[in-house]
């Protein structure tokens, strides 16, 4: 299921990957539905987004555009 983002969250204090723990029993969401659209955080924060229009295309891409751009800027 290949979703098309339109939205990112350039919040400065939003541009760090998601710490996954496994053992969680909550796991951040990095996609939420914005007036019809899908929209990411790569942080999977819950408020205080500051989202940006963007040219459509597939979560996984973005996810990993994004994730190669934070890994960069580290
Ligand atoms: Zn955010």
């Amino acid at each position: 299921m290949d979703r098309l983002v339109h939205r990112i969250c350039v919040a400065k204090g939003h541009q760090q990957l998601v710490l996954f723990d496994s053992a969680a029993t909550w796991a951040p969401n990095t996609l939420t539905f914005i007036e019809g659209d899908w929209a990411y955080c790569p942080a999977g924060e819950r408020v205080a987004h500051e989202w940006l229009e963007t040219q459509p295309r597939p979560y996984a891409d973005l996810r990993d555009e994004v994730e190669e751009r934070i890994r960069s800027t580290a």
